[in-house]
């Protein structure tokens, strides 16, 4: 066992507690999940993409909360992930690496039959050295350049990548051909993304040219999955929807046209961060509030200390904006986010007491907390938000 496991047993066997906690709803995700296989129908194979700790949620327990939902498929960007997701996963789950794998990972990878991307004909080359070494077949997905321009093998490569395959069959099971699409959540990328199908259908006419198929052709993400049917094709990877979290408003409003209801909520985040009021404060009028001159209280005021800063995953750019939710009630955040802690103003809020629970992001009564109020409704900070949530915070499921 590695060094990553045991840091997520210790969260769990430790006699005292975090100063925050992560809630994680099945119920929000069974409706997720069922939502995007209606989209998806019968064939396509659904891959959850539980790269950077499962978007901030937790690979551990995501991988279970899947699981229960019908999802075997597992993608994550590096070995390093894979090998997470292995340790909690069931034996009949299947993990595919999307990204990094070190030369001297590839042993541990065949031998433990996790799928991974091959994006250079060298790497096939080696690939093939260790499976004859191993005498064991590795599981590899062609990544194919179509215009992303990050990994993918070029058409040179990828016809020479796949007369090593056929030549040497019975090393290989051939899993995929793939690509990445160059930002399939905006029409502004239509043009970009129209080029990338075109070429990718030049890579699927060489196979069949060869008559030789992999197991499933896969280019879709969340966006590509909810707006372009057409790139389905055999396994889907969906990361931020598989969530909750539309991957753009264009997204969602092209929905709300297809369905034609203003209040279409198919899909629900499944998150919730809670933390509790540590201290409460009086502070009389003209004094300041935590470090430096941020803020400064123009009225005699209450405030209530909040256990978390900006090392436990706070936006630090939340600094005097911003609310948490106490008793259903707005607090506003007061001064500067610091390393541990910050203040929010209770004033307007009366009969809270030290231990009463602080909703960071989710629901409290009739109040919700969206990480979209972190971000400026901007999709692409909404993963960065969600995926710097440290793994030392407990998670746990949830109705
Ligand atoms: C992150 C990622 C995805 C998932 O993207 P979402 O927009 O979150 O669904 C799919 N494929 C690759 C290669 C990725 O890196």
């Amino acid at each position: 066992m590695t060094q990553s496991h045991h840091s997520h047993y210790d969260v769990f066997v430790r006699n005292v507690r975090h100063s925050s906690r992560i809630e994680l709803s099945q119920t929000a995700l069974a409706k997720n999940i069922n939502f995007l296989k209606k989209k998806l129908g019968n064939h396509p194979r659904y891959s959850a993409v539980v790269k950077a700790n499962a978007y901030g949620h937790g690979i551990p327990q995501m991988v279970k909360m899947l699981e229960k939902c019908g999802v075997n498929h597992f993608s994550a960007a590096s070995a390093y992930e894979a090998e997470e997701v292995l340790e909690h996963c069931a034996d009949s789950s299947e993990i595919m690496i999307m990204g990094i794998l070190y030369d001297q990972d590839i042993e541990w990878v065949i031998q433990n039959d996790i799928e991974f991307y091959v994006f250079s004909y060298d790497r096939l080359q080696l690939v093939l050295e260790k499976a004859r070494k191993l005498k064991k077949k590795a599981k590899v997905h062609l990544e194919v350049e179509t215009g992303t321009n990050r990994t993918g093998m070029t058409e040179p490569y990828f016809k020479k990548s796949l007369t090593l395959l056929k030549r040497n069959e019975e090393h290989f099971l051939f899993q995929g051909v793939c690509t990445h699409l160059g930002g399939a959540e905006s029409p502004s990328n239509q043009f970009r993304i129209d080029q990338q199908l075109v070429r990718y259908k030049k890579y699927l006419a060489e196979l069949t040219k060869r008559k030789i198929m992999p197991k499933y052709r896969h280019i879709a993400c969340s966006a590509a999955v909810l707006a372009m049917p057409e790139t389905h094709y055999d396994l889907v990877r969906i990361g931020v929807a598989t969530y909750g979290f539309w991957p753009s408003p264009d997204i969602y409003y092209q929905h709300i046209r297809e369905v034609g209801k203003d209040k279409d909520a198919p899909m629900n985040r499944i998150i919730s961060w809670k933390t509790d009021v540590m201290d409460i404060k009086n502070v009389p009028q003209g004094e300041f509030i935590g470090y430096g001159t941020a803020f400064q209280a123009s009225r005699e005021m209450r405030v209530a200390v909040i256990p978390v800063g900006y090392s436990n995953g706070y936006p630090r750019g939340q600094s005097n904006n911003g609310h948490v939710l106490i008793q259903g009630r707005k607090a506003p955040i007061t001064g500067l986010i610091n390393m541990n802690l910050f203040m929010v103003d209770i004033t307007d809020i009366p009969g809270v007491e030290i231990g009463d629970e602080v909703v960071l992001l989710g629901k409290q009564h009739n109040n919700t907390i969206r990480v979209s109020s972190f971000t400026n409704y901007t999709q692409l900070i909404n993963n960065e938000m969600l995926s710097r949530l440290p793994m030392a915070i407990p998670r746990q499921i949830v109705k």
